[in-house]
């Protein structure tokens, strides 16, 4: 990618927030301070690969202290800039907002393509940056706490965790330095699928409503809706798998970096991504069509396009031939400004990427409360739930004489694990804040549209936060 297509990501998210913010009724010193990068942290470090010495680039952006800790993922990714971590940093300001997670919002780079190192090498690349972080002071529990993102996973948490409990192991809540950790290294059960759930979660909300769905020539409810899905990574593959278990949606086309395949009766994600196992590619599997070129995913005529691998995917130059319905932006900032003029135009339905793909920081928030009360969600309440339950049930059976069967008792009685807490919390998170912002949407008239709508509640929700602190009026 160009340098002006990546700065044009910085551009887009700049023109976003002045559409919304004239909405606001906020003071303009309040708005110029709300959108300004508050540190930014550039960095070179010497790493020896093999017999050479390379010299990795990384950053850290720490994009709003009007809440800390800081929050944001760590990408590796050869195309990372300054332009790019500062758009990123600052969409988790306002996709914290939107969701009520008290964070500021940050994001990581790290200027490598993963592919062209082994696992040792990305090692030593990860404890490296790390290292960096601890110096300038820019990670901890209350500081700034990174988490996965494009290229990296609960892997690269683990080693970030390692390196930080070396420096900082007598800190009683380290293990709340980072999140997206291993289950079994201070991670939460979900987290991996946090984001794709979400996005399924939201895509359900938006497709709940008979009006909305009406305007789009649809009918409500997600049951056979089609979907085309862009990058089969961890946001993509879950959004994917859900919606099709746990919605019914069929996914009719995948992109990845190889290619692209349609395949008109639905495509079953977990078989997809066990060929691509076995054969390094989605291409040729079996019953689907390989398409021409990859990028041709974003111009079928489905009902729901999932882009879920970067931003300025759909540009001035190819957002007239998009055939979508509703675009889910399960990817930062797949859209560019100029794009979503023509798409909000041809009537389209955008559900933007600070509401859409905010599961994963909503689990990373569950995760850090877990590490700072050092312990398990559930374990208090579980077993007394599961007694009272059964107390009901038995009562029931009593007063009516009749007796229920062994397997519904069972699940009449269950007391929740940490995963159905999980699935619960981010649940209602994608079902309230989608209603906040629909609410905004439809009755405010000059908002035309979902981003704007988003924006207006991010913006007054900080500009509260800094009200409150009596800086500004
Ligand atoms: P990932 O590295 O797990 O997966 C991304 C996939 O996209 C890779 O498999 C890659 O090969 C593929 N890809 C790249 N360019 C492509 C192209 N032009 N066409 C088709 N496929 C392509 O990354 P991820 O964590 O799934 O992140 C994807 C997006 O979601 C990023 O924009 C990221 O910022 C955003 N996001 C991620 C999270 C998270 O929790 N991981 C949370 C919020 C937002």
């Amino acid at each position: 990618m160009s340098k002006s297509s990546t700065g044009s990501f910085l551009e887009s998210v700049s023109r976003n927030f002045d559409k919304a913010a004239r909405h606001t009724g906020l003071h303009k010193g309040l708005l110029a301070q709300i959108k300004a990068c508050n540190s930014v942290y550039q960095m070179r470090f010497p790493v020896k690969i093999g017999s050479e010495y390379k010299v990795i680039e990384a950053y850290r952006v720490q994009h709003s202290h009007h809440r800390l800790p800081t929050k944001g993922g760590i990408r590796y990714s050869q195309k990372v800039e300054q332009d790019e971590v500062m758009a990123l940093a600052t969409l988790m300001t306002y996709k914290c907002a939107i969701v009520d997670v008290p964070f500021g919002g940050a994001k990581g780079g790290v200027k490598i393509s993963p592919r062209e190192y082994t696992t040792a090498q990305l090692q030593k690349i990860t404890r490296r940056y790390t290292t960096e972080l601890i110096r300038k002071n820019f990670i901890g529990p209350g500081i700034d706490v990174p988490a996965p993102d494009y290229g990296t996973g609960s892997r690269e948490m683990a080693w970030i965790l390692d390196t930080y409990m070396t420096f900082k192991g007598g800190e009683i809540d380290a293990a709340g330095c980072v999140t997206g950790k291993p289950v079994k290294l201070h991670g939460i059960q979900g987290r991996t699928e946090a984001t794709g759930r979400g996005v399924f979660y939201g895509i359900r909300e938006a497709c709940s409503n008979a009006e909305d769905m009406k305007a789009l020539g649809l009918t409500p409810g997600l049951a056979g809706k089609t979907m085309a899905i862009q990058g089969l990574g961890n946001v993509g593959y879950h959004t994917g798998l859900i919606s099709q278990e746990e919605g019914d949606v069929k996914v009719v086309a995948v992109a990845e970096y190889e290619g692209a395949i349609y395949k008109e009766d639905g495509i079953n994600i977990k078989k997809l991504a066990a060929h691509r196992k076995k054969t390094g590619s989605i291409l040729n599997f079996p019953g689907a069509k390989n398409m021409e070129q990859r990028k041709q995913i974003l111009e079928l005529p489905v009902d729901i396009l999932v882009p879920a691998a970067l931003e300025n995917q759909i540009r001035k130059d190819n957002a007239r031939r998009v055939k979508a319905k509703i675009i889910a932006e399960a990817a930062n900032g797949p859209v560019t400004a100029d794009a979503e003029e023509i798409l909000l135009k041809k009537g389209v339905m955008i559900i933007p990427d600070m509401y859409i793909n905010a599961g994963g920081v909503t689990v990373s928030y569950f995760e850090w409360l877990k590490n700072l009360s050092h312990m398990r969600f559930g374990r208090m309440e579980k077993r007394f739930d599961q007694r009272t339950y059964t107390n009901i049930v038995e009562t029931i059976e009593r007063m009516t004489g009749k007796s229920v069967g062994a397997k519904e008792k069972e699940f009449l009685t269950r007391g929740a694990d940490e995963i159905d807490l999980v699935r619960s919390g981010l649940e209602e998170t994608m079902i309230s804040a989608y209603s906040q912002i629909r609410e905004i949407w439809k009755r405010r008239k000059a908002v035309e549209d979902l981003r704007s709508a988003a924006f207006v509640n991010a913006l007054k929700k900080i500009g509260s936060d800094y009200e409150n602190l009596g800086i500004f009026p």
